[in-house]
């Protein structure tokens, strides 16, 4: 087993967003990389310059950042004889180490749009060295800069940074010197080919903590109807878990959490995060983890929070309701229900109440 370390520049459309190729917002111009030993020793170095086939001058934003001229991109190869060379010198069954998560995303990317066959494993796991380190360094939740990192470490710098064998190398550098033996669990999981369907859905047991991708949903609202989406249960023995506070969204609404107990083993929690897919659709990445007492505060407090909000946002529209009920001059007798039959159209907008004020009722 080798890491195989590396590093990506790419190009962008030089008009602008509207002027990009959809299929391939970002073309590759460079990869570097990095094969390090499963002892972490230097065993191989890639480096080639790509000929740009799509977009053929700079964006300006990229040409700020990345230092290539065109004129010796032109006198490269293209990408596809490029990445088959750079795939073979990977080896068998390389692990892949980037910093940052979208290097991988990105090649896959690319060569979706040149037609290059490679199978890679799925679900496909690597390593986010920005986040490892974040994990064993700092926070967890921060994301420094390379050049930080480097300068923190005491790295000798003898490149310059944002080109892609210099910052592979800068990588490769700080992963041999962190100790990795305990954040080797943490690996991420790739996103470039998500589930179609239930059976490609990605459950993954990282010990400390579960992790499930699911297949993609039109919106939100229905994923979480889906009994898989919303299942909890304990990360360490699997056993069916006691709810204590179901699942509610944070602020934002993007995340999901929910608290519960663990006859064995205690509180553990869950999180969902809602993701965009491609085109319009989304999908959800739950992870589950044993609670501490520090977490059960949080989650409880993030609940009261989502509650108030909450209420503020019926009192709000209660108010709204009442300021334009007033302008109408609508007398509230007139205010009619339809029959019976036909009522359930009207259910989870509004309630008619005793008094014949309209009222908003949680949906
Ligand atoms: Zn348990």
């Amino acid at each position: 087993m080798n890491y195989i370390v590396f590093d990506l520049e790419w190009n962008q459309a030089p008009g602008g967003r509207y002027r990009e190729n959809p299929k391939i917002p970002f073309e590759i111009l460079e990869i570097g990389a990095v094969k390090l030993n499963h002892r972490r020793k230097v065993v191989g170095k890639f480096h080639e310059t790509i000929k740009p086939l799509i977009y053929r001058s700079m964006n300006r934003y990229t040409q700020a950042v990345v230092h290539m001229d065109m004129e010796k991109l032109n006198k490269s190869r293209t990408f596809s004889p490029v990445v088959r060379s750079f795939l073979e010198w990977c080896g068998k069954n390389p692990v892949f180490v980037s910093w940052g998560p979208s290097d991988l995303f990105e090649l896959q990317r690319n060569m979706e749009y040149y037609h290059i066959p490679y199978q890679f494993p799925r679900p496909l796991l690597y390593y986010d060295l920005q986040k490892l380190y974040s994990l064993g360094y700092l926070d967890g939740k921060k994301r420094p800069a390379l050049s930080e990192v480097v300068e923190a470490m005491g790295i000798p710098q003898e490149g310059q940074f944002h080109a892609a064998f210099e910052d592979a190398w800068y990588t490769a550098e700080i992963m041999r010197r962190m100790n990795i033996k305990p954040l080797l669990n943490y690996k991420s999981v790739d996103y470039y080919h998500l589930p179609q369907n239930h059976g490609e859905e990605i459950s993954l047991d990282f010990k400390t903590y579960t992790k499930f991708v699911s297949q993609l949903y039109p919106d939100k609202e229905t994923a979480l109807k889906e009994p898989t989406v919303t299942a909890l249960s304990c990360n360490r023995c699997r056993a069916k878990v006691t709810p204590r506070i179901e699942w509610f969204s944070g602020s934002g609404g993007n995340m999901y959490y929910a608290l519960c107990d663990c006859p064995k083993h205690g509180p553990v929690k869950g999180k969902i995060r809602i993701r965009k897919g491609p085109g319009e659709e989304i999908y959800i990445v739950k992870t589950i983890k044993a609670a501490g007492e520090s977490d059960v505060d949080e989650i409880i407090a993030r609940k009261d929070a989502a509650k108030e909000r909450r209420q503020k946002r019926v009192e709000k529209e209660k108010a709204r309701r009442k300021a334009a009920k007033k302008a109408e001059g609508v007398p509230k007798k007139t205010v009619k229900t339809r029959s019976s039959g036909r009522r359930s159209r009207y259910r989870g907008t509004r309630k008619k109440t005793a008094a014949g004020s309209a009222e908003q009722t949680a949906t």
